[in-house]
Formats: C-alpha cells, structure tokens, sequence
C-alpha cells in the first residue's frame, strides 16, 4: 500500500520528529506558515479538531490532516490544569507542579492525549491514549519534556524523563493515541 500523505497541524515543529517516530511508514509534512484559531475546546478532542480543521480547509487538499492535543490532570487540582495544560505550566511545568502539591498527600496524575485525521473528504478518526502515574516529590532525569522529570507511571519505579524517549515511543498516553487511531484506521 502507498504511505498515508498526512499534513501535521502543529505549530510546534518538535512534534514532527516525534509524530514521524510514531508513524515511520506515513509520509508527513508540517503544515507550514499558518496563524491557527485558538484553541478555545474544552475537550481535547475539541482542540486536536480545530487545528485538523483549519489544516482541512487551508492546507492542500489532497493530503490527510493530522492534529493532536494533550495535557495533563492531577488529582489534588480536580482533574486541572488538563486542556489548559500548556497556559498553565509554560516552562515551569516542574515548578508549578511540584509547588502546587506541596504537602499534598495525593499525588496522582494522568497523561491524556487525542489525536484527529482528517481524509481529503473530511472522513475524521479519532485516537486517544492516556497514562496514569504519581508526581514525584523532585524532579529526575533528563529525558522527555515538560512533566516527564516528575512523572512516574504505574507500575514504573523511575520517571518518564528517566525511561526516555525508547520507552515514550511505545508506552506514552501519545504513543497510545496512535495506536488507537490506526486502529481506528484499519492499519
Ligand atoms: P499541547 O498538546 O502541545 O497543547 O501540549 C499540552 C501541554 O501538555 C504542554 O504544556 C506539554 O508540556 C504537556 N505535555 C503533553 N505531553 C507531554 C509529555 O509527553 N510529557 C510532558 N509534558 C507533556
């Protein structure tokens, strides 16, 4: 079968690297010089859509559109920051996190991420992944981005930033997504 042509909607271009990893036989292009709508969801589902959708109907047409959305819940925080995940923590995700459950007992967390696809006939499949775990008490490891220095999976006794990016590719709430999605996709 030709690869899947797919346009990543993300104005992040680290994302690409990771999107290609995930998808090595999908041949994917970053949707380039484009102002996205906000992303005002209040689901991830929702966000991941409204880029697929503005990829769908700025980009070339005869591509898939493909977008995605994460976050992450905590517990103590009722399930916060989650959608507002990247205005809450921007670059001080270790910090904020950790001072905000200082001397709290719960410390569970959980990675939520959904993908979108977009066909050239606005077909969509949906794929979503999560990855529950406990904050740690302090940050290690250099691996992985964001949370990853304080976020230890169940079942894991180091971090995400200590398991690194092998480890991500197969077990992170991303990775799951996009199994989901080719599920969904019958490949
Ligand atoms: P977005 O999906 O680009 O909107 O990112 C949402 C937020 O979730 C960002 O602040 C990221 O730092 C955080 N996030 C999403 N996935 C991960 C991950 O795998 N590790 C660490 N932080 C993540």
């Amino acid at each position: 079968m030709a690869p899947l042509r797919v346009t990543l909607c993300s104005s992040n271009r680290g994302k690409l690297t990771e999107v290609r990893d995930t998808f090595p036989d999908w041949e994917i292009e970053l949707l380039v010089a484009s102002t996205y709508p906000e992303e005002d969801g209040e689901t991830y589902l929702d966000n991941a859509r409204i880029k697929a959708r503005h990829g769908r109907s700025s980009g070339p047409s005869d591509r898939w559109m493909l977008a995605d959305d994460s976050g992450i819940e905590l517990a103590a925080l009722g399930g916060n920051p989650g959608v507002h995940t990247a205005r809450w923590a921007e670059g001080e995700h270790v910090e904020k996190t950790l001072a905000a459950l200082e001397g709290d007992e719960d410390r569970r967390a959980r990675y939520v991420a959904e993908l979108v696809l977009l066909s050239p006939d606005r077909q969509e499949l949906t794929g979503r992944g999560t990855l529950g775990g406990t904050i740690a008490l302090e940050p290690s490891g250099q691996g992985g981005f964001g949370f990853d220095p304080v976020f230890v999976p169940d079942g894991e006794r180091q971090t995400v930033a200590q398991l690194g990016e092998r480890w991500k590719a197969q077990h992170s709430h991303r990775a799951l997504a996009a199994q989901a999605l080719r599920a969904a996709l019958g490949s």
